[in-house]
């Protein structure tokens, strides 16, 4: 079993750069929780709070964050609650699980958010730029460059000073 950590809190306006250990810092005006991987490891843990991620639950003396922490992504791959300033460690993460919580997640947030995150990540549309035939630019080009009259022709410049 890992030690019980016990954490403190503080509200801060913007959460600093250096993080101490051990402590939550709770920046209500960017609605964000940041805080150094309670098992050591150094690494810092940001945990939004918004109505898909993270809820920030104060007591008054404690506070707690709703759901766990589960920092899959660090090399520690730690998985712990926070309540009432106390770490609980909790069983860390299978990969099935860690799959099955990125996947939940975008539910939440499509749901949430309509389609707007589905939006926002599908793949860039490439929209095809019909080239404009200019014999002059195509006798200069070079074999493979495609021809985009004075377009390619500034680039060039920009970019080789041709
Ligand atoms: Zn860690």
């Amino acid at each position: 079993m890992r030690p019980e950590v016990a954490l403190t809190h503080e509200f801060v306006r913007a959460i600093p750069d250096e993080l101490q250990e051990r402590t939550i810092y709770v920046s209500i005006d960017f609605a964000t929780v940041a805080h150094k991987c309670c098992c050591g490891c150094g690494r810092e843990v940001i945990t939004p709070l918004t109505p898909t991620d993270w809820r920030l639950i104060f007591d008054g003396e404690t506070i707690s964050l709703e759901p766990s922490v589960g920092s899959w992504n660090l090399p520690c791959q730690s998985h712990y609650w926070i309540r009432r300033n106390k770490v609980q460690w909790s069983r860390p993460w299978s990969r099935e699980q860690v799959q099955a919580e990125r996947a939940a997640d975008a539910r939440a947030k499509a749901r949430y958010y309509g389609n707007e995150i589905e939006a926002a990540e599908a793949p860039p549309v490439v929209v095809p730029v019909p080239s404009v035939p200019n014999p002059t630019e195509d006798a200069e080009s070079p074999v493979g460059a495609s021809p985009k009259g004075g377009v390619w022709r500034r680039l060039r410049r920009w970019m080789f000073g041709a």
